[in-house]
Parts: structure tokens; C-alpha cells; sequence
């Protein structure tokens, strides 16, 4: 337990949206509260933004603006947050989904107008996955929204798990005049395009008080004290456990932009948010306690200069203390490697650093050792799982244009692989290539990219897939079915099996047909 005090003092989580309910506006007010940027606009928004630039340099805009923003360290209160960002966009939503692997914790923001949306419930999907601690903040309550209890009712009941209100709203739109905190008991009153001072934080301790209805108005005292008696027999006390296991969410209302109710979730957040946790390997549990050190791969970015190849993975460390110009294993390639430069990511400036430690992430120079889900070790020879790769909703062959660049295609489709955009089917015994993707955009990526950093020119021809299913049973009926189904049979970048489904009919049928078979939407299984 040699760093418990750094470890107890770190919470590495990501901030979670549909786009435009106010993800962007609320990492920027927890960076003031950090005192890591000064000015009010200085984080940008990820977002792929439609209109005046064709979608992929709109891309390499937005590539440009990730590599600044994948990380965002600081400091509050004596803790150390590390704050990880997703991408915007839902075609991307693989990568959003390795980086939650990497995280702790989540806070997820709904826009108080338009309720529970698409990617809100995609994202919500892969939380419960791991069970993902959750807090929400439901924001934009200067507008006219839908009503408090509605949005509650809505988001329980949409993304299916129990919420526990930590704040109330007084009224709303143009009427909203604060929250009361029903932990702290006290109410903090709102003033448009005003930041919240102390003299706007009235601690009452007995709603019955005079003083309320002074504040807010008769009418909406009545109703506060009326929801607080509701809340109160409905809810009762936030049991920290059950938010620590994923199975309750706090909920805090406020105004992103106007920077109100967002200290009042930070405070609650750095209480009691997890602090970095344990993680399962292949070889059972590493407690981010252990004396050595270990992490793993979550995502790689390449450098945005087409010249220089060498790309940034972030690792997250989860164990033990990692440190500069120090030997670790490469658990998949069985090789030493060591980092003269790792880099961390306080205050948004890259800062070359000598150590790290769980719950951190470190930037590292890699020259091509690296694929995603990658495991470094202080010699230990296990890995991290929970990084599966998903079945993708689109395929499409690769046609080389130019056969003289066959080697540059090979190798950026490779890298581009290991990077993450996209996955990777080469047909079994054969040569086919197949790119899998999640939406177009990565496509438009892909072919962009290939082009301009490996001078590879290339088609995409549709093919009429449903799914793609990693395939085990024993070698023996596996190969058989492998030698009847040659067409449908790939290979993913780590050499597994997949099966491509031309429907859910044929994929039915292969199932009846062959009970030996498994069939995973998966690669983890
Ligand atoms: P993101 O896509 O989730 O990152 O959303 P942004 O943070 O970029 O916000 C989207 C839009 O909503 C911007 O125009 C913000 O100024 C606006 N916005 C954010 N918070 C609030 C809020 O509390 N009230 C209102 N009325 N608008 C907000």
C-alpha cells in the first residue's frame, strides 16, 4: 500500500452527453473551478459540426481539437482529477466506448428541453456494462424545460436505472430562481448571467422557514416544501454503495452556461466518487494497491503531421507506480519497452513527467509497438480484459485503386487498425479485405487518411452484411465449418475467427445447423 495517499486523492472519470445538451459548457466551468484555464471559451468543442467544410476535414479539425482536449488533469480541493473526453459524434462511439474503460466514474448530462436522447441511451447502454458509477446533471433549467419529476420519471424508466434527486429546482424558464440542496440543506438562488456568490447560498435548515418565502415567493415555497416532503418519503438517504456499484444515480439540476448548481456536483462528486478501482485481467483481480506497476492501452492518436508517423498512446495506469526510463513488459509482443518522454496532461499542457500513478493517464511516443487494449506490466505476464471489439453495423470490401501502393495500403490499413478507427476482416486463407465500421463518417476517415499519410488511394465497395461474429467450438468442427463457409469466413486483426452474416435469417440458420458452433457479437466472450 505504498501510494495509498495518491491513490485515495485521484478520480479519473468522463463527462458523457448527447451532443448539445452541454457537455462542452460544463467541462469548461469544472476547469475554472480548477483553476486550469482562466477564461470562460478556451475548451472547444469536439463536436463534427455539418455545413461549411466536407465532413473529413471537418475530421482532422475535430482530430486536431481531440489530441488537445483526451485528457484534462487538475487540481480541486486537494484532489486530482483526471478528466477524460469522448468523442462527439455516434459513428465514433467505439472510441467513446474504450475510453470509458479507462475511467472510474461518469457524470452524464441531460438537457433539461429534450429529455432522454439517442446517444444518451447508447451511453447509458455501455455504463451498465461495466456498472459504471453515474451521476447526472440535468442542465439548461433556465429554459422552459419538462417538469422535474417528468424528467426523472422519463430518464429512470428510458435508461433503466433508479435516480436520487441530491438537488431540487425552484421552478423554471424564466421563473427559475435556484436549487435546493436537500443534502446540505441549504438553497442557492439563481441569477441569470450571474456566477453563484455565497451571499446567493442561504443555508435553511427547516423548509418551514420564513425566510424561504421571502426569497422564492409564496408560491413557489409552498411547492418546494410540498416536492421536498414527496422527495423525501420517496427517496430518503443516498446509500453510497448503491451509487458506487452503478445500481443508483445522483441527480443534480442546474445551468451549465450560467454556472449554476455545478460546484454543488463537484463538491458531491469529489466526495464520493470512486477513486481508482480494481481491475479484471485474465489472471483475476489487480487492486490499483499493488506494489508493481501495470496499465493498458486505451486509445492511440496519430500525430496530425503526415510526415512524422509516430503516434501518442494513453495509457491508464492501474496499478503500482509507473516510471520514466524504466523497463516494462509488452505482455502481447513478449518485449522490454521503456519511455524517456512519457507525458502527462496537467492544465492542458503536455508536461514531460517521472512518474504516474492508477487513475492517471500518461501520454507515451510510440513508433508502432502498440494496438488498443494493449497490457504493460512490471514483468507480470497477465492482461486486462473488457476491451471487446463489437460487431460492426457496415462493411465494406477495400479496392486498391493503385497497385503500385499495395505496401503503403497494407500498412496504413494496419496501423489504422491498431489505431482503432476501424476494424479489420482479411479474408480466411485468402486475400479479400473488409472494413467493418460503426457509421460512414469512419469511411470518409479512412479513405482520407489513406491517402494523405500513406499515399494509398482506395474504393469502398458496399457489401450487404449483417453482422460479424467471432466463431469458437472445437478445432475440429470449426474447421469443417470454416472449409464449407470459405465466402463468409475472416479473420480479425488479432487472428480470430469471424463469421460475416448476410441476415439474421442465415445466421439463425448456421446456428440450427451447426449446434458446435458459438457464435459471439463480441470478441470477448
Ligand atoms: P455539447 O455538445 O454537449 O458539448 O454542448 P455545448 O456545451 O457545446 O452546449 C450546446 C449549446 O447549449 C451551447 O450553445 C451552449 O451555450 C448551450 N448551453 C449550455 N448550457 C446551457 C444552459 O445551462 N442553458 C442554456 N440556455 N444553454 C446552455
Amino acid at each position: 500500500m505504498k501510494y495509498i495517499n495518491e491513490i485515495n486523492r485521484r478520480k479519473t472519470f468522463a463527462i458523457i452527453s448527447h451532443p448539445d445538451a452541454g457537455k462542452t459548457t460544463l467541462t469548461e466551468k469544472f476547469l475554472l473551478f480548477g483553476g486550469a484555464i482562466q477564461v470562460a471559451g478556451a475548451v472547444k468543442s469536439n463536436k463534427i459540426k455539418k455545413g461549411a467544410t466536407s465532413d473529413f476535414m471537418e475530421i482532422e479539425r475535430q482530430r486536431g481539437i481531440s489530441v488537445a482536449t483526451s485528457v484534462m488533469t487538475f487540481e480541486y480541493k486537494d484532489m486530482l482529477i483526471n478528466l477524460l473526453d469522448t468523442p462527439g459524434h455516434k459513428d465514433f462511439a467505439e472510441d467513446t466506448y474504450r475510453t470509458l474503460t479507462a475511467v472510474d466514474s461518469v457524470i452524464l448530462v441531460v438537457d433539461s428541453v429534450n429529455g432522454v436522447e439517442e446517444q444518451t441511451r447508447r451511453l447509458m447502454e455501455v455504463c451498465r456494462m461495466r456498472d459504471t458509477p453515474v451521476i447526472v446533471f440535468i442542465n439548461k433549467m433556465d429554459r422552459d424545460g419538462k417538469f422535474p419529476f417528468d424528467l426523472l420519471d422519463e430518464i429512470e424508466k428510458e435508461l433503466n436505472i433508479s435516480l436520487h434527486p441530491l438537488t431540487w429546482p425552484i421552478n423554471m424558464g424564466k421563473e427559475f430562481k435556484g436549487v435546493y440542496n436537500l443534502y446540505d440543506k441549504s438553497l442557492n438562488l439563481f441569477t441569470p448571467g450571474q456566477k453563484a456568490t455565497d451571499e446567493n447560498s442561504v443555508p435553511i435548515h427547516d423548509l418551514a422557514d420564513k425566510l424561504l418565502d421571502e426569497k422564492v415567493g409564496d408560491r413557489d415555497a409552498a411547492q418546494l416544501r410540498e416536492d421536498a416532503e414527496l422527495l423525501s418519503g420517496v427517496y430518503g438517504d443516498l446509500d453510497a454503495e448503491d451509487y458506487l456499484k452503478g445500481r443508483v444515480a445522483p441527480v443534480f439540476f442546474g445551468s451549465a452556461v450560467n454556472n449554476f448548481g455545478v460546484k454543488e456536483m463537484l463538491d458531491t462528486f469529489i466526495r464520493i466518487a470512486p477513486t481508482p478501482e480494481d481491475r479484471q485481467t485474465d489472471k483475476g483481480l489487480v487492486k490499483p494497491t499493488d506494489d508493481k506497476f501495470s496499465g493498458f492501452i486505451f486509445k492511440i492518436h496519430a500525430n496530425l503531421d503526415p510526415r512524422h508517423r509516430d503516434r501518442i498512446a494513453f495509457l491508464r495506469v492501474c496499478s503500482g507506480r509507473f516510471e520514466r526510463n524504466k523497463n516494462y513488459h509488452h505482455v502481447r509482443l513478449d518485449k522490454d519497452v521503456r519511455f524517456s518522454a512519457p507525458y502527462s496532461f496537467m492544465a492542458r499542457q503536455k508536461e514531460v513527467i517521472d512518474d504516474a500513478y492508477p487513475g492517471d493517464v500518461v501520454g507515451l511516443f510510440d513508433t508502432g509497438n502498440f494496438k488498443i487494449g494493449d497490457t504493460l506490466t512490471e514483468g507480470a505476464d497477465f492482461y486486462f480484459t473488457g476491451m471487446p471489439s463489437f460487431s460492426p453495423e457496415i462493411f465494406k470490401e477495400v479496392v486498391n485503386k493503385d497497385p503500385m501502393k499495395t505496401k503503403q495500403l497494407e500498412k496504413g490499413l494496419r496501423q489504422l487498425t491498431d489505431e482503432g478507427v476501424a476494424q479489420l476482416f482479411t479474408q480466411h486463407n485468402g486475400n479479400r479485405k473488409i472494413i467493418g465500421c460503426v457509421g460512414d463518417l469512419q469511411f470518409e476517415v479512412i479513405q482520407y487518411r489513406l491517402l494523405q499519410e500513406y499515399g494509398a488511394s482506395v474504393n469502398f465497395v458496399p457489401l450487404a452484411f449483417y453482422k460479424a461474429c467471432w466463431i469458437t467450438g472445437e478445432k475440429k468442427k470449426l474447421e469443417d465449418f470454416v472449409r464449407f463457409k470459405q465466402a463468409n469466413v475472416m479473420e480479425d486483426k488479432d487472428g480470430n475467427l469471424v463469421y460475416l452474416a448476410q441476415s439474421e435469417w442465415f445466421l439463425n440458420t448456421e446456428r440450427q445447423n451447426n449446434p458446435d458452433i458459438e457464435f459471439h457479437f463480441t470478441s470477448e466472450f
